[in-house]
């Protein structure tokens, strides 16, 4: 690919073009930040009105019932299933990423104690999303300090990290800073040798590439609605459990509606069937009609080849704008620091670059969204289901531009704000 014109012809000949044209996306802006809050789909601001007037206003508490408004953290969770590698009933949208990371670890802990209770490492990346790890510290507190977290400092350490002492392997399956993938089989098979369980975090990988929990071995997964799901800022996030976990523990965040029979009201707690028994409190209605719009957009991709398929553009996207700026940024000073192998990267591109947060401000100015993550890493997501080959081109011209005119100096993209 040399020419913008093979970029145009490139986006003529995309089957997967026609799905852009479910999001609005603002005129003028290259949005390479759907890994942060994807953007809006075009039959959400409906769904959400229908939601507001007909069924809340209108039909008031009625659509608990008549709209399966009780339903909704159980019907989306099935059309997530499919996206990752879970089977129908399996999966459920609920509350946080961070909140059911704190279900499912608990779950984890529990379940590896049984059977071994000297068990006390849950093993990690010092380079894993920060919620990751402070949620296991609050629990590991709350849990009488009884299990410390054990930091890689490298995805190579992991198996030589996993041993009689590790209780759970918490990993998020593509890094946020680097976009690294890891192989959840071969690491999933390597916790179970040495006889811990996996909690994987699927925020950068759910909706961005096939996943395969079943297949992989996975124990236990969390991933967020937000992000590549396209729910709207905020969204629900979802918890899978392997089967042969679901029924052993009840999850100690035991609010009602993970209760056998939450409306028997009875004092006493007695957990759901299965993935249900993960749910807390009352879902909101409106965040989830919402997620379930982001949802349709990726189901939409079905008839077009579905996660593959759009796996393998968003493999073509990431590797000509890694090939677009090395080949008009080189001898600028940035370094890249996702993986060049196209099996061992998820849906973004980063690069590391000395005054990241004002090169991202000064692309932010000229309609090129990526976004910055502390310290020094500009990072790009491509997220396939509306990101063209032009848009690639297009942006690596924006970043080498901003480079070579030095305007990312300007004062006025000197200014953090409170959300990078
Ligand atoms: C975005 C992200 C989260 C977000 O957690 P919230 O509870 O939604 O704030 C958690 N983990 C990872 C790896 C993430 O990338």
């Amino acid at each position: 690919m040399t020419t913008r014109e093979d970029c145009l012809l490139r986006d003529a000949a995309d089957p997967l073009a026609p799905l852009r044209d479910q999001f609005e996306l603002p005129p003028g802006v290259i949005y390479l930040d759907g890994n942060s809050l994807g953007p809006l789909p075009r039959a959400t601001p409906d769904r959400i009105a229908a939601v507001i007037r007909g069924e809340w206003g209108t039909d008031l508490i009625k659509s608990w019932n008549s709209a399966g408004w009780i339903d909704l953290p159980a019907d989306v969770g099935d059309q997530i299933a499919p996206l990752v590698g879970a089977g129908a009933g399996e999966l459920i949208a609920a509350d946080s990423t961070s909140v059911n990371l704190f279900k499912v670890l608990a779950a984890a802990l529990r379940i590896v104690g049984e059977d071994d209770p000297a068990r006390c490492e849950i093993v990690s990346e010092r380079d894993n999303f920060p919620t990751d790890l402070y949620i296991v510290q609050g629990l590991s507190e709350l849990l009488g300090g009884r299990y410390t977290l054990r930091l890689v400092e490298s995805a190579d350490e992991i198996p030589a990290a996993l041993g009689p002492k590790t209780a759970v392997l918490m990993l998020t399956q593509v890094n946020y800073r680097t976009g690294a993938l890891h192989d959840m089989a071969a690491l999933s098979a390597a916790a179970h040798a040495a006889g811990a369980l996996t909690v994987w975090d699927l925020a950068h990988s759910a909706g961005a590439l096939p996943v395969a929990l079943n297949d992989d071995g996975a124990d236990f997964a969390i991933g967020c609605g937000y992000k590549y799901l396209n729910g709207g800022p905020g969204a629900p996030a979802f918890v899978w459990v392997a089967p042969r976990h679901v029924s052993r523990f009840r999850q100690p965040l035991s609010g009602w509606m993970g209760h056998a029979r939450p409306f028997d009201f009875v004092p006493g707690y007695e957990a759901g069937e299965g993935v249900a028994r993960y749910l807390c409190g009352t879902p909101s209605v409106l965040a989830m009609s919402a997620l379930e719009c982001g949802v349709e957009t990726l189901l939409a991709a079905e008839p077009y080849g579905g996660m593959a398929a759009l796996r393998a553009k968003s493999l073509a996207l990431t590797e000509l704008f890694i090939e677009r700026v090395e080949a008009r940024c080189a001898g600028q000073g940035l370094t890249l620091v996702t993986p060049r192998e196209a099996a061992r990267r998820g849906s973004q591109v980063s690069f590391a670059f000395d005054s990241a947060w004002p090169v991202c401000q000064a692309l932010i100015a000229r309609g090129v969204i990526g976004d910055f993550r502390a310290p020094d890493i500009l990072r790009f997501g491509f997220a396939p289901l509306y990101i063209r080959f032009t848009d690639v081109w297009d942006a690596a011209e924006a970043l080498a531009a901003v480079l070579e005119t030095g305007e990312w100096l300007e004062a006025r993209f000197a200014e953090r704000s409170a959300v990078t």
